[in-house]
């Protein structure tokens, strides 16, 4: 006997303790559904002088045939009953509970999607519990939401447990002067089909946010009037490198890295639940990585020409270097890296006994499992071309208190 049913009148999830006034008892035409095994469900306890509480009875009084199912789908969606109560509390907010996406066959599994709305701006909001249906049938609740509201935007609070978090390292990367470590995730079918239909995956982390981004690997590709070998005090290889896909990972990512944010940054801006913060800093990760790979490839034009004129030197030849030696540089070449130049690097077998050089300030990092040797056979030789992806937007922030922060709050409590 479950706590929950899905109204196929009005597509709602219909949880008992919110009471069943004005829902007709009984059978109803078959209008109540369970949400583990969709058998039609009898409204009972409702007549005036009901010696019982209002429940929902499989008919016959019969058990549910997939009682576990049954059990997890009331948990969740408790959990989402009362993240819709938190919502409703809020000043201006409105918020309702929906079954969408379900067939009378094959339940999803998954809770009811809340649809909380603000103003102009509608939020579907998904805190799934521990697993995610396959990708079909999340392609099939996020179209359904679209068609619900089209223009909401559909975001996916996921926990951070090992079901929907699949670690796989960090990633060193370096802004506003500073090194920082971004964790690194394999993104499951599930994720990249949420990402794939336009939603967002978030995870939840205590009191922060993991937003992810793309990672994808490369070799920088050699250029005629380039060194790239044995670079001075370089420990690995300066032609293995990486480019972002931002704001949400392309699909071609070989990875996510992840930016923490606090929950309660997310709250500072109308703009409901937009990572702000995380956009401003995947948009300098992008501007860190333009300038590392210029420098790179100028240090390695640099290098070069170095070597062409002390090889000349020792050989007695004039140690002018050839005209087509000469880099083709935008910029002047200079020893150091500008100071934005990022350190995010894959990680490679290297000597974590030698210092980093002061001359090449992009560190040794632990980066993800595979080498970049062991990624050749993925990455073509070259620059990939830049993500189409547009730099975020960056919406208006207000320093208004938004009732947001009490929302985010017992979305935290609730994990
Ligand atoms: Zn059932």
């Amino acid at each position: 006997m479950g706590n929950s049913a899905w109204d196929t009148v009005t597509n709602r999830a219909v949880w008992l303790a919110d009471g069943v006034t004005g829902l007709p008892a009984g059978l109803a035409g078959g209008r109540y559904r369970c949400q583990a095994c969709r058998e039609r469900l009898v409204l009972k306890g409702v007549k005036p002088g009901a010696k019982v509480a209002p429940y929902f009875s499989h008919p016959n009084e019969k058990a549910c045939t997939r009682p576990q199912q049954e059990a997890q789908l009331d948990a969740d969606t408790e959990v989402v009953i009362r993240l819709r109560d938190t919502i409703r509390a809020l000043p201006g907010f409105h918020a309702d509970v929906h079954v969408l996406g379900e067939g009378l066959d094959n339940p999803s599994g998954l809770p009811p999607v809340i649809i909380c709305t603000h103003g102009e701006t509608t939020v579907a909001l998904e805190h799934p519990g521990p697993s995610l249906p396959d990708s079909e049938v999340l392609r099939r609740r996020i179209r359904a939401v679209r068609e619900y509201h089209d223009g909401a935007r559909h975001v996916w609070f996921l926990r951070k447990d090992p079901n929907q978090f699949g670690k796989l390292g960090s990633l060193t990367v370096r802004y506003d002067g500073r090194d920082e470590e971004h964790h690194t995730v394999a993104p499951t079918e599930q994720q990249e089909a949420i990402v794939a239909a336009g939603g967002q995956v978030y995870w939840l982390d205590g009191k922060l946010v993991l937003i992810p981004y793309g990672v994808h690997w490369f070799f920088h590709p050699v250029r005629p009037g380039q060194d790239w070998t044995k670079w001075p005090k370089w420990r690995s290889d300066p032609r293995a490198d990486w480019r972002i896909s931002k704001p949400s990972p392309a699909r071609d990512a070989d990875c996510w890295g992840l930016v923490p944010i606090a929950l309660s940054s997310m709250t500072r801006s109308q703009a409901v639940f937009r990572p702000t913060e995380a956009y401003q800093v995947m948009d300098k990760l992008y501007v860190s990585q333009q300038a590392r790979h210029r420098w790179r490839n100028r240090h390695a034009e640099e290098l070069h020409r170095q070597r062409r004129v002390e090889h000349t030197a020792q050989s007695g030849r004039p140690g002018t270097p050839a005209a087509e030696d000469v880099p083709e540089a935008e910029e002047a070449i200079t020893d150091v890296p500008p100071p934005s130049a990022p350190s995010a690097r894959p990680r490679v077998a290297a000597d974590q006994s030698t210092p980093a050089p002061s001359a090449f300030p992009e560190p040794a990092v632990s980066g993800p499992p595979a080498t970049p040797e062991a990624r050749a056979d993925r990455t073509a030789p070259g620059i990939p071309a830049q993500p189409t992806y547009p730099p975020a937007a960056v919406p208006r922030q207000t320093s208004r208190p938004s009732p947001w922060r009490k929302l985010l709050a017992a979305l935290r409590r609730r994990r």
